[in-house]
C-alpha cells in the first residue's frame, strides 16, 4: 500500500506535537503542515510545510484532490472557526476522512471568578457596563482589531505576539510577547499594570493557562469566551490520540 498523505492543518501546539510525533513514528509518510500565515517567524519543521489559505472550500478541494491526499487533520486553533468549517466541507465533498485534534477546553476552579460570554462582542459590552475597568485583552489582536472602536475609551491592556495593524487608542498598554508559562510573571504582568479584569477565549491547553491562576491569586475576574460551536466529527484531545485515530482511520479495512 502507498504510503498515506496527511494535510496536517497547523496553528496550535498539539499540531506541532503531532508531527513530531509522526516525524518519529510514520517518517515515510507525506505529511503537509499547512499554516493560514498569521505568524511570520514560523519554527521550521522536518516535513513540507505550505503557508496562506488555500482560497475557500473550492480551494482546498481542489488542494486535496492535487495532492491526492488521504486523510486531514484538522488541529487548528479551537476559535478558527472558519478553517474548521471549510476542512469538514472540503471532505463531505471529496469524500476524506477527517479527524478533529481538539485539546480540552479550561473549567474554573476552586477560587476563580468567571464570567462565560458566548462572544467577544459579548465580553466587550460587559466591559462597557464596568466603572473604569483595566481590562487585560488576552484574545489576540486580530480580535482586538474586529472591537477597538468599542473599547477605544476604555485603558486596555494588550499583549500579542505580532504588533496591532491599528492605532493604537490613547490610554492603551501593548506589551509584544506570548503567554507566559509561569505564574509568577503573569501575577507580576497582571498587578504592575493595575489590572482589574482578564478577558481571555477558552483556548484550553498549558501554554497560556498561567494568567488564569496570576487572576486567581489577585483575585481577578474573568472573562472567559466560550468556544464556538464545531461540526460533527471524530476528535482526539491529545497529539497521541490523533496518531491513534489515524492508524485506525487508515488500516485497510
Ligand atoms: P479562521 O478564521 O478559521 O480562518 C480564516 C482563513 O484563514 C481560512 O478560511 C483559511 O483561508 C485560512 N486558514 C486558517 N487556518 C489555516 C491553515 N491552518 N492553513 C491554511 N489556511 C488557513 O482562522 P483564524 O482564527 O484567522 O486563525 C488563523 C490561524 O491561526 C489558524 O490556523 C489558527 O489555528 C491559528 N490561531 C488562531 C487563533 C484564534 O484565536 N482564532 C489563536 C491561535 C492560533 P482560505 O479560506 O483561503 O483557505
Amino acid at each position: 500500500m502507498a504510503e498515506p498523505r496527511v494535510l496536517v492543518l497547523a496553528g496550535s501546539p498539539e499540531a506541532r506535537r503531532l508531527a513530531a510525533l509522526l516525524e518519529e513514528r510514520h517518517p515515510d509518510w507525506h505529511v503537509t503542515l499547512s499554516y493560514a500565515g498569521a505568524i511570520s517567524a514560523l519554527a521550521p519543521t522536518g516535513y513540507h510545510m505550505r503557508i496562506g489559505g488555500f482560497g475557500g472550500v473550492d480551494g482546498l478541494v481542489d488542494w486535496l484532490r492535487r495532492e491526492q491526499t488521504s486523510l486531514v487533520v484538522d488541529a487548528t486553533h479551537p476559535f478558527a472557526r472558519q478553517m474548521t468549517r471549510h476542512a469538514a466541507e472540503a471532505c463531505r465533498v471529496t469524500g476524506l476522512p477527517l479527524l478533529r485534534l481538539l485539546r480540552p477546553a479550561w473549567g474554573p476552579e476552586a477560587g476563580d471568578d468567571w464570567t462565560e460570554v458566548a462572544s467577544t462582542g459579548a465580553a466587550v459590552d460587559l466591559l462597557l457596563g464596568l466603572e473604569a475597568p483595566r481590562p487585560f485583552l488576552a484574545i489576540g489582536r486580530q480580535e482586538v482589531a474586529q472591537h477597538v472602536g468599542g473599547l477605544a475609551h476604555l485603558a486596555c491592556v494588550l499583549r500579542s505576539i505580532e504588533a496591532p495593524d491599528f492605532a493604537l487608542p490613547d490610554g492603551w498598554t501593548w506589551l509584544q510577547g506570548r503567554p507566559d508559562l509561569s505564574e509568577e510573571a503573569e501575577r507580576r504582568l497582571l498587578a504592575d499594570h493595575a489590572v482589574t479584569h482578564v478577558v481571555t477565549k477558552n483556548s484550553g491547553g498549558t501554554g497560556a493557562a498561567a494568567k488564569l491562576v496570576a487572576a486567581r491569586q489577585l483575585g481577578l475576574p474573568v472573562l472567559m469566551i466560550a468556544r464556538p460551536p464545531e461540526p460533527d466529527m471524530p476528535r482526539a484531545e491529545t497529539a497521541e490520540e490523533a496518531v491513534n485515530a489515524m492508524l485506525r482511520i487508515l488500516a485497510p479495512v
